[in-house]
């Protein structure tokens, strides 16, 4: 897309402001709140939802956002393996967060589907923070409105279970099967890439099969490589409108020791990278990046990775058809 640069929508140059000083924002973009004048002329809305009520073990992904606008002050405005510059290509700005109500699951994904409502009327595409992955549920909920959306979920679980301890419904375990029963996902142009890790029982991976989703195990990938793979989940989702939710524990441990359920035998940090390159071409409405918990996150490495995933996604965004 060429279009000439909105000076406004142009990250803080670090020529003018050196890169650790200043309140952060996701890439140094302006923040902006819907009562602003210019909020309709947004095209990618990042956000952050600093909740992780869905949380089963180890917590700590409700501060994922404020790490990850932090170390984003890094991120530099052009990709250098694609030449993409998405500040330039489509106005992006820092929508905030979420204001999560940290005692009450359901009153916490309605705020997120409400937030992400206003965006989706407003035509902006949103990018978000999480969070735990259960993020992804209410976040569905608002863009689905249309009919159900191919889903690529970059995951090392499956997150298709039914229930936790004695039928509770919504943890970060369970939105995708969620998403499905509620209509949200089309089972059969949704694909999972990384799956690994001891397991309770094959319930999930089963239940998801029956459905037609298409679950991509660790060693499948390693065996076929990473552009044979994505070809694949290219062909799966094909045209129709998609979404991508990208859990950092896909990443092995080494890379992305921060995060509440870690799995060893996985991509590096380059592969990380390279699965979101493969995304050109799809028809993405919107992506999130979930479970980075900086408390387990001793040198900031995770929350780095994560930001720099979300760079790669919004480059892939700022081509996306839906603009
Ligand atoms: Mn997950
Ligand atoms: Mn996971």
């Amino acid at each position: 897309m060429s279009r000439d640069v909105d000076p406004f929508f142009q990250p803080i140059s670090a020529m003018e402001l050196a890169r650790f000083a200043g309140v952060p924002t996701f890439m140094r973009l302006p923040h902006m709140t819907p009562d602003h004048p210019r909020f309709d002329d947004i095209n990618i809305g990042l956000l952050g939802v600093p909740w992780d009520g869905g949380t089963t073990n180890r917590p700590g992904a409700r501060h994922g956002p404020r790490q990850m606008r932090d170390l984003s002050t890094m991120i530099r405005a052009m990709n250098p393996v694609t030449n993409i510059s998405p500040f330039a290509s489509v106005n992006c700005a820092d929508l905030g967060d979420v204001p999560p109500n940290p005692v009450d699951i359901q009153d916490s994904l309605n705020r997120v589907t409400d937030f992400i409502s206003i965006m989706k009327k407003k035509n902006i595409v949103p990018m978000t923070a999480g969070g735990d992955h259960l993020v992804t549920l209410p976040i569905l909920r608002a863009l689905a409105i249309d009919g159900p959306l191919g889903l690529i979920q970059f995951d090392s679980h499956t997150d298709l279970f039914d229930s936790y301890f004695g039928g509770h419904k919504f943890t970060h375990g369970t939105p995708f099967r969620r998403a499905i029963e509620e209509g949200l996902v089309d089972p059969k142009r949704f694909v999972q890439v990384g799956i690994r890790g001891t397991a309770y029982n094959l319930d999930d991976i089963e239940w998801g099969m029956d459905q037609g989703v298409r679950i991509i195990r660790i060693e499948e990938l390693f065996e076929r490589g990473v552009p044979d793979v994505m070809a694949e989940v290219r062909e799966i989702v094909g045209t129709l409108p998609t979404y991508c939710t990208y859990d950092i524990d896909f990443v092995d441990p080494t890379f992305a020791p921060g995060t509440g359920t870690p799995e060893i035998g996985g991509p590096n940090s380059f592969q990380a990278q390279q699965v979101v390159r493969e995304l050109a071409g799809v028809n993405l409405v919107g992506a999130d990046l979930v479970e980075v918990s900086p408390p387990l996150d001793s040198a900031g490495g995770t929350a780095w990775l994560g930001v720099s995933l979300i760079f790669e996604l919004m480059c892939i965004l700022s081509q996306s058809t839906e603009i």
